[in-house]
């Protein structure tokens, strides 16, 4: 079967898009190198048509599809398993924009268009496309959409869900759905455009996407403020909400021992403080009037701050340059880490008024179960999203370590499922956290998932093994 099926994957993509052997390699592999999977080949189609007719044969010759875009994923959803009978198809070769729309604010994106793509394009019409994450100059708007990815502006913008009016999609049978509408408000029934958003790949294959555009701000405005607490920087969070409206843009929480990881790991990148502080907040804000007008609501917001002694020292940036200095400490600390060594990885959610309280009682908790755990806290503090990492204590083995995950991962999670938050809030569960999320949902609301799993891909050939 699979030289006669492979030769009419090639008669779709072509010879020299039908990749087989070592040419396989990059793709097998997720993006952090822990694990390599086995294919039947990699196709790469050029176009929605061509993804149509591959999925089609697929379907026919129930071979199982894994949808691959820039492979930056976080949890093993996008390289396939070690058994070798499936295809990964990746989206690579579907990059054009489409279309821009300045009135109707909306730009369409094929899915392979990087996101970095996406930006670019929405700056050369002047208007801005707010989806940020530090990958994004390597993942694609199909797996933006796929994980319903968030990042640094969410709080102002929204995730990916936010972002999107319509979607193409390739359905598991190899039809086209066209439902590419640049609509704000259509209430015609189910909405199909969200069940395929945050599906990971497990329902169809996503080709192209309306997403929505916005001014750009006529100013941006940094901050690093020095804080006590979890407690207080989520006061301050309140405070500067009260303070900025829709102009809070950023509100990242770091902590102490994450920038001691990033001074020791890169020697070029400094606090800007004299003194040491237990925890920081990045904060940014974008203005629609001007710049003095973004330091002005600052220097208020800074004050206001200091009188209710919630901040122990800040730092505005005066200059794009340094803008970016105190951005590169927030976005250094995923190598810095890695430099270290190897940790205990979390992506939770929680509301964020049980923010302050989660880390609290759960680091107390940590420290009774693995006394001397380090913890590497930082994270989107606006939208209630933690990294919340565990090292080893000093002077253990992170091998040694290692071994402790599962139950590190129990104590984690199960403090998340205490304050009604969630074990994923930005990477999916892929193949990872496939089997943990049986843990925290409720039989009622994974029955229904199996139901539309079942109803629009009743052969399971869509990334099988993921998500379910
Ligand atoms: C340094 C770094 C920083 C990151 N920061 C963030 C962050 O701030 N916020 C955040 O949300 N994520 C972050 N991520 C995770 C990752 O970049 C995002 O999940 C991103 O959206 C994945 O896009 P991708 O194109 O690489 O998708 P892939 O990794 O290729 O795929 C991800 C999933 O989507 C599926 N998929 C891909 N394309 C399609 C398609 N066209 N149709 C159907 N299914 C598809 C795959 O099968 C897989 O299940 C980060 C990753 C790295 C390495």
């Amino acid at each position: 079967m699979s030289t006669e099926f492979l030769a009419q994957c090639s008669a779709i993509v072509g010879d020299s898009h039908l990749l087989t052997g070592e040419a396989m390699r990059p793709f097998l592999t997720d993006w952090r190198g822990r694990f390599t999977g086995s294919a039947l080949a990699v196709a790469r189609p050029a176009n929605t048509q061509e993804v149509a007719a591959l999925v089609s044969l697929c379907a026919q010759h129930q071979v199982p599809i894994v949808p691959q875009g820039g492979n930056t994923g976080l949890v093993l959803g996008s390289v396939p398993d070690a058994s070798g009978t499936a295809i990964v198809l990746s989206l690579a070769r579907l990059n054009r924009i489409r279309n821009i729309d300045k009135t109707n604010h909306t730009l369409t994106a094929e899915a392979g268009c990087l996101l970095q793509q996406v930006q670019q394009a929405a700056d050369s019409q002047d208007s801005l496309f707010p989806l940020s994450l530090a990958s994004e100059g390597s993942c694609t708007i199909g797996g933006n959409l796929s994980t319903n990815a968030g990042g640094t502006a969410v709080l102002r913008y929204g995730s990916m869900r936010d972002l999107t009016l319509g979607l193409e999609v390739v359905t598991a049978q190899g039809d086209i759905w066209n439902g590419l509408r640049g609509l704000r408000k259509d209430n015609t029934g189910y909405d199909l455009r969200d069940l395929f958003i945050g599906a990971e790949g497990t329902l169809g294959i996503i080709t192209a996407a309306v997403l929505k555009l916005y001014p750009k701000p006529a100013a941006r405005m940094t901050t690093l403020l020095a804080v006590d607490s979890p407690a207080k920087a989520l006061a301050l969070l309140t405070l500067a909400q009260q303070a900025c409206d829709a102009s809070l843009t950023g509100f990242e929480l770091l902590s102490e021992f994450c920038l001691q990881l990033v001074e020791k790991h890169f020697s070029a990148l400094h606090t800007p403080f004299a003194a040491r502080h237990p925890h920081y907040v990045l904060m940014e804000i974008s203005d629609t009037e001007s710049e003095a007008h973004a330091q002005a609501l600052l220097e208020r917001l800074i004050s206001s701050a200091i009188e209710h002694d919630l901040v122990r020292d800040a730092v505005i940036a005066s200059s794009l340059s340094q803008s970016a200095a105190l951005w590169a400490l927030r976005e250094h600390i995923s190598e810095a880490q890695a430099a270290e060594g190897k940790n205990i990885k979390h992506d939770i959610a929680v509301p964020v008024s049980h923010i302050a309280a989660f880390i609290k009682d759960t680091d107390a908790l940590l420290q009774t179960q693995f006394p001397g755990c380090r913890m590497v806290t930082f994270g989107h503090l606006g939208d209630g999203n933690l990294h919340y990492n565990v090292s080893a204590p000093a002077g253990q083995s992170d091998t040694e370590f290692l071994l402790q995950q599962e139950a590190v991962n129990l104590c984690v999670h199960d403090q998340v499922h205490h304050y009604g938050g969630s074990i994923s809030a930005e990477h999916g569960l892929g193949a990872l956290k496939r089997d943990e999320i049986k843990r925290y949902k409720s039989g009622t609301e994974l029955n229904m998932m199996v139901a539309i799993k079942r109803a629009l891909d009743p052969l399971n050939l869509m990334n099988p093994g993921k998500l379910l």
